[in-house]
């Protein structure tokens, strides 16, 4: 089927501004607590020598286990004090001569920026807690999840055995809330939608294997079959959903190949539900999709792909120029948005064998896939829509009015366990090139916001200037 694409793009345009006038009526109120988290965030994000010293700190916090080391790290890196809130810099200064006094309030202080941030973004740190929130996720707002458990750093094999128990723990309490929840839009099913199993959780590759060893494939994933299978085992006893999540690229290899063996091994084969995630940004994601989709083909397995953009880009250029190696992901910004555009529109010529779970926060590539499917003839049950916790309700809700289909990814977890997947929220949320922080922060014009990619490319390798 060829498409119009003129009309496409008219239409995505137009779905894209609806969007925004949803958005706007559900803007959140001055007193909400993710208006202030995103003010804070833009605040410290926008001081370039703070913002490096944030990062630090929320690396090294796992290991400042005392106040006194909490408090020596933030004197002895916090260099430019200039930057920081009055309120801060003048309890840094106080502190030495207010002794243990001063010393409670900097890190009280901190530590209550650092948990307010951590709790816009994580469901809940408990069992009972993580059930009960998603209780009112699903039942009074409409939302699907998909839960995550924090902690994808996993030195050694006790700890990766204590992640898959927190998911076996996890697991139990959803069996008996389960019981309980009406399926979303139901119809006559008992799946939500229609078609989607109502428990949903997401599992890091990494925090399968204390050492995984891209040089060692098979052995690896061998090694993560292991603990995965087990796992998935009472995910399909609960009639339930499992996606792999996606990492960084010294990973990939690894992940795609999980899931081919769990999804083909002889106990699952007849088990729909496996999602895999695949990011964009990378040159090859054309070429990697392509060839997942004629192993599912060739194998007559159906499936099922979170698409993304990819959190790791910054990491990706900076591991590629360690090695001296050529960059893998794309460096401009619109390049890696056409690309969600095409890889979507792939998946979707595909819906007879692939599943689509569009995972982004911009309005312009979530519009194109609502276009697109349309185009394509595509049937609802075939997409959904996801997006993560914490990210603007308002969009999440505009999201929900718009294709029906809404899943929140949603962590789950102690603060500490949380800092890795707070980094890349923050990068997310206040990178320059952001579409939220385009969105929110600089308040662009909405024309430029859903401009079509491919003009937008076209005008900066010709030097235009963009939309006004
Ligand atoms: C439900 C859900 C699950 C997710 N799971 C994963 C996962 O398993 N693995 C994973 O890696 N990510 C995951 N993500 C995050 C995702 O990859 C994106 O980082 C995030 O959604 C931002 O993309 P966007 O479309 O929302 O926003 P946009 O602002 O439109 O896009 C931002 C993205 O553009 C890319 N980018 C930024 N600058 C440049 C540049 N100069 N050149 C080229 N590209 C650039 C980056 O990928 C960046 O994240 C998930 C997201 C959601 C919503």
């Amino acid at each position: 089927m060829t498409l119009d694409k003129g009309q496409l793009d008219r239409q995505i345009i137009e779905q894209g501004r609806r969007f925004f006038t949803l958005m706007e009526k559900n803007a959140p109120s001055i007193f909400s607590t993710e208006r202030w988290v995103r003010g804070l965030m833009d605040w410290a994000m926008g001081r370039d020598p703070l913002k490096a010293e944030i990062f630090t700190l929320l690396d090294r916090l796992p290991g400042l286990t005392t106040e006194k080391m909490l408090y020596d790290h933030i004197r002895q890196s916090f260099k430019h004090p200039e930057v920081l809130p009055p309120v801060l810099r003048l309890g840094l200064r106080i502190a030495g001569l207010l002794g243990p006094l001063g010393r409670k309030i900097v890190t009280a202080i901190v530590s209550k920026c650092v948990k307010i941030v951590a709790h816009q973004f994580i469901i809940a740190s408990q069992v009972d807690q993580t059930v009960s929130k998603l209780c009112k996720l699903r039942q009074k707002d409409g939302f699907a999840f998909t839960l995550d458990i924090l902690g994808e750093d996993t030195a050694t094999d006790q700890q990766v055995g204590q992640y898959i128990e927190k998911y076996f723990q996890l697991l139990a309490g959803l069996k008996t809330a389960q019981q309980n929840w009406a399926p979303l839009a139901n119809g006559d099913s008992l799946l939500d939608w229609g078609s989607a199993p109502k428990i949903n959780i997401s599992v890091k590759p990494s925090a399968l294997d204390s050492h995984p060893d891209p040089d060692d494939l098979q052995a690896t994933v061998s090694r993560m079959f292991e603990r995965l299978s087990p796992l998935y085992r009472i995910v399909v006893q609960l009639g339930g959903f499992l996606c792999i999540d996606i990492e960084t690229r010294a990973l990939r290899r690894i992940t795609f190949e999980l899931y081919r063996r769990l999804r083909s091994d002889p106990q699952f084969r007849n088990y729909p539900h496996l999602g895999l995630t695949m990011q964009v940004y990378f040159k090859d994601a054309d070429a990697e999709l392509d060839k997942m989709l004629a192993w599912a083909r060739v194998e007559k397995l159906p499936i099922s792909i979170r698409l993304v953009k990819g959190a790791y880009w910054e990491y990706e250029i900076a591991a590629a120029e360690k090695a001296r190696a050529p960059v893998p992901v794309y460096t401009i910004k619109t390049e890696t948005d056409l690309a969600f555009e095409r890889a979507a529109q792939t998946i979707l010529k595909n819906h007879d064998i692939c599943h689509l779970a569009c995972a982004s926060h911009n309005i312009r590539s979530v519009c194109s896939v609502l276009a697109l499917a349309r185009a394509l003839n595509v049937p609802q049950n075939r997409s959904e829509f996801q997006v993560l916790y914490g990210m603007a309700e308002s969009f999440r809700k505009a999201l929900l009015g718009i294709a029906g289909r809404v899943r929140l990814y949603c962590p789950q977890g102690q603060l500490i366990a949380a800092m890795a997947y707070l980094v890349r929220r923050l990068i997310e949320n206040t990178s320059s090139e952001s579409f939220m922080h385009l969105t929110f922060a600089e308040h662009t014009d909405i024309d430029r916001l859903l401009e079509n990619p491919a003009i937008t490319l076209d005008n900066i390798q010709t030097q235009k200037p963009p939309a006004k």
